[in-house]
């Protein structure tokens, strides 16, 4: 009889946003008349850039040819987009990652998730508590996190690192010696987003121990504070001991069109071994690459045209985030992030809890968010809205949540 990885029997039984969904569909079945707004799920809703669309067209119309059509295409990604992004997001920074330092991939999701092929079982795994659910469930699923336990809402085998109020969002180095440590920023759900002095601590840490720094820079792209590094790499040392994840999702509207990258520098080693060399080995057993189409639309991000494209489009959100920010303070909520991430992480008012706000926002409001809870036990006390709404209901919603508050 087959041996199941048994590891999937440990995991809590309702997934945060499906809870979410559950709670929603049921208001809405028996309260037909009211427009529910949505500013929970972070999914975007503008359309694609123009520029990105006119390249898929173009790249389309190439396929359809006997001379432009594209098989299987490199594992890796294809250079031109590859070296745009070494160029543009890295070396015109300041920072010198080569475009073979650099894979293209269907989503930072699967990246994260996928990373964790690299490491041995018995890693120390450290996150940030709350945490995007990604790199708990995927530990867990290999074996790395021991038990779950449903009194504290924690695995045995991780270490949670509290980012609240009181350490301003930021976590402190773990009292344990840890082995993986996930870092998140702009964070999700948080939307604390880390300096160069604040980041440069880990990037000595993981030096110092040998630890890998898993550094998700999916919201990049949000950062307008000037000083806030925009990667990892811009930490000096950090090209030992660190990886970096970026996306298109929230840049530029890929959600549905998947493409992202991650970053593995050559000069990242742990026990002899290149990790750099052990990505590229993994991806090329295990992945096929993102379509041809798909490169060449996010390629366009780095044109003149679309690279505006992309930087107006993520200023409707933060022009979203700053409205929710600023309306949610002015009712008296006590609220952090949305500067330099499409976030907004408030406070409970009055002690209440994460799910009970939850539900007065659902019913008495109509808006729909998400419990901090769902993002770890120190995410009690706290709702996340997002930015990515469109404006007028975004508007509307913060209408609606001062009238309740
Ligand atoms: N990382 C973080 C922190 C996220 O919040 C998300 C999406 O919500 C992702 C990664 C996933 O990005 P992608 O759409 O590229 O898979």
């Amino acid at each position: 009889m087959v041996q199941i990885n048994s590891n999937f029997q440990k995991l809590p039984g309702s997934y945060l946003f499906s809870e979410i969904a559950r709670r929603v569909a049921a208001y809405a079945q028996a309260n037909p008349d009211r427009a529910l707004i949505k500013l929970g799920i972070g999914d975007v809703t503008l359309p694609l850039p123009a520029a990105v669309t006119a390249a898929m067209h173009a790249a389309v119309d190439e396929m359809a040819t006997a001379q432009g059509f594209h098989g299987y295409g490199p594992e890796q990604g294809y250079s031109f987009l590859r070296d745009a992004i070494a160029q543009q997001d890295y070396q015109d920074r300041g920072v010198n990652i080569q475009p073979d330092e650099i894979f293209i991939s269907d989503g930072a999701k699967s990246d994260c998730g996928n990373i964790v092929d690299l490491f041995g079982p018995d890693n120390k795994v450290a996150v940030c508590d709350p945490v995007y659910p990604v790199y708990v469930d995927t530990n867990a699923m290999s074996g790395r996190a021991g038990e779950y336990d449903e009194k504290s809402g924690r695995w045995t085998n991780l270490v949670y690192m509290p980012c609240v109020a009181e350490n301003d969002f930021m976590p402190d180095l773990p009292g344990e010696e840890v082995d993986m440590i996930y870092l998140c920023f702009p964070n999700n759900p948080t939307g604390a987003a880390a300096t160069k002095e604040q980041l440069k601590p880990w990037v000595d840490y993981a030096n110092r121990t040998g630890a890998v720094l898993l550094f998700d820079g999916a919201y990049e792209a949000f950062i307008t504070t000037p000083g806030v590094p925009h990667s990892i790499y811009e930490i000096p040392g950090a090209e030992t001991c660190a990886i970096e994840f970026r996306s298109f999702s929230k840049t530029a509207g890929f959600t549905g069109t998947r493409c992202a990258y991650t970053v593995v520098p050559k000069a990242l080693t742990r026990q002899g071994a290149s990790l750099n060399a052990m990505w590229n080995r993994r991806q090329c057993t295990k992945f096929n690459g993102v379509p041809y189409v798909v490169q060449r639309g996010a390629a366009a991000l780095y044109t003149p045209e679309g690279r505006q494209q992309a930087k107006d489009h993520v200023a409707v959100y933060q022009n979203n985030a700053r409205v929710i920010r600023e309306g949610l303070a002015n009712a008296g909520l006590t609220v952090s992030g949305g500067v330099d991430s499409p976030y907004v992480w408030a406070r409970t008012p009055n002690g209440m809890g994460s799910w009970e706000f939850f539900d007065l926002l659902l019913r008495q409001a109509n808006v729909v968010t998400t419990p901090g809870a769902g993002f770890g036990p120190s995410g009690e006390g706290y709702i996340r809205l997002t930015g990515f709404g469109e404006t007028e209901a975004t508007r509307q919603a913060v209408e609606r949540i001062r009238n309740v508050l």
